[in-house]
């Protein structure tokens, strides 16, 4: 038996979307080119404003896209005001870096609120930040972003967002965000298999970004024009991938689209929460900061306390769990998302319950 993944992407997908992969399909074949204009036409409409997006997939992980979508969208001489709020802040950090791109790093403690008066004031001091990027759903930690607010704030100082939208697309709406862009993936809220992220994309700020990129791969502009041309990939695209996540949004769609996958989240989060607390495992966020994706326990004190005997037991009882990655508070997280219903939570939690029963924390 697979364990149920309480992981944030890979995660516990549909029987049918992995069927959908059972296949060989030729990438220049019209129905596979028909596939791929639906996916993209499904992608655009969790865009904000859809008429003024579009969608831009990219064979890779969503840090592919999120990569694409900096060195597409930021001009040369541009430069990114960066919220730092875990790892995937961090990374952005490090891609600006590399590429030589012109940044200002503004670094919170892990789980703690943005800082948006010192993000306006940096703004205000440097002109030649011209854009901020901000991560919606951290999910090193768990925590919402108030990307609305963020939004606010560089509308205000008049430069343009960019969003990592990764772990909160198609399950958190981002309604009245005033974006470039926005990098997701198949294998998050959406429930698809990995292989391919996507930015949608403003196709105004997207139609002055030629010769941007930095690179030949991760550049969205010429993904886009070929794309647009003759519904083609300019390389080998993941076909299955593709099949499967053309499966998984008509599911997406079916099944009650970004209100009821994001309430079903937070009926799971409700109900770990709740159950975790009554063990007596600590959260890591207050409420105003927890977000229904995924969540951070503070590793009890115990000695007696190991992680890896933890999982082991976990994973021998069905379930696999995902590690802690804050940079100074041992923890571990605990996935809401994929095919996962509040019944599996009510079941791992009884299983948890279990090994403290055995005096094991
Ligand atoms: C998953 C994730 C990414 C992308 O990670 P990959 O390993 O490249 O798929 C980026 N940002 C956030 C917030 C994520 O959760």
């Amino acid at each position: 038996m697979d364990p149920l993944l309480l992981t944030p992407g890979p995660l516990t997908t549909d029987p049918a979307v992995r069927a959908a992969m059972r296949r060989d399909y030729g990438s220049r074949d019209p129905a596979f080119v028909a596939l791929c204009t639906r996916v993209r036409e499904r992608l655009r409409a969790l865009a904000p404003e859809p008429e003024a997006f579009t969608a831009i997939p990219l064979q890779g992980s969503g840090t592919y896209a999120v990569e694409a979508m900096l060195g597409t969208l930021v001009p040369r001489g541009g430069g990114v005001a960066v919220l730092v709020h875990g790892v995937y802040g961090e990374r952005v950090v490090d891609i600006l870096r590399r590429m030589g791109r012109h940044h200002r790093a503004f670094v919170a403690v892990e789980g703690s609120a943005p800082d948006l008066q010192a993000l306006d004031r940096g703004l205000a001091d440097d002109p030649l930040l011209t854009h901020v990027f901000t991560v919606h759903s951290e999910t090193t930690t768990g925590q919402l972003l108030p990307v609305e607010a963020i939004s606010t704030v560089a509308e205000r100082r008049g430069r343009r967002l960019l969003v990592d939208a990764m772990s909160s697309l198609g399950a958190i709406a981002l309604d009245g965000v005033v974006a470039d862009g926005i990098a997701s993936s198949a294998n998050k809220c959406l429930e698809g298999v990995p292989g391919l992220g996507f930015v949608l994309a403003r196709r105004e700020a997207l139609g002055a970004s030629a010769g941007n990129a930095p690179s030949v791969s991760l550049d969205l502009h010429a993904q886009w024009e070929r794309l647009e041309r003759d519904g083609q990939y300019r390389f080998t695209p993941p076909t299955q991938v593709l099949a499967a996540l053309d499966v998984a949004l008509e599911l997406h769609a079916i099944q009650g689209g970004v209100p009821a996958r994001g309430a079903r989240y937070a009926e799971n989060m409700r109900h770990l929460l709740t159950g975790m607390r009554a063990l007596g495992f600590q959260p890591l966020l207050p409420p105003e900061r927890q977000g229904p994706i995924i969540a951070t326990f503070v590793a009890p004190s115990s000695p007696d306390w190991s992680f890896p005997a933890f999982y082991d037991y976990l994973r021998e009882s069905g379930f696999a769990i995902y590690p802690g990655s804050l940079a100074r508070t041992p923890s571990f997280r605990i996935g809401c998302i994929g095919q996962v219903y509040p019944d599996d939570i009510d079941r791992f939690v009884a299983v948890v319950a279990a090994w403290c029963a055995k005096g094991r924390t």
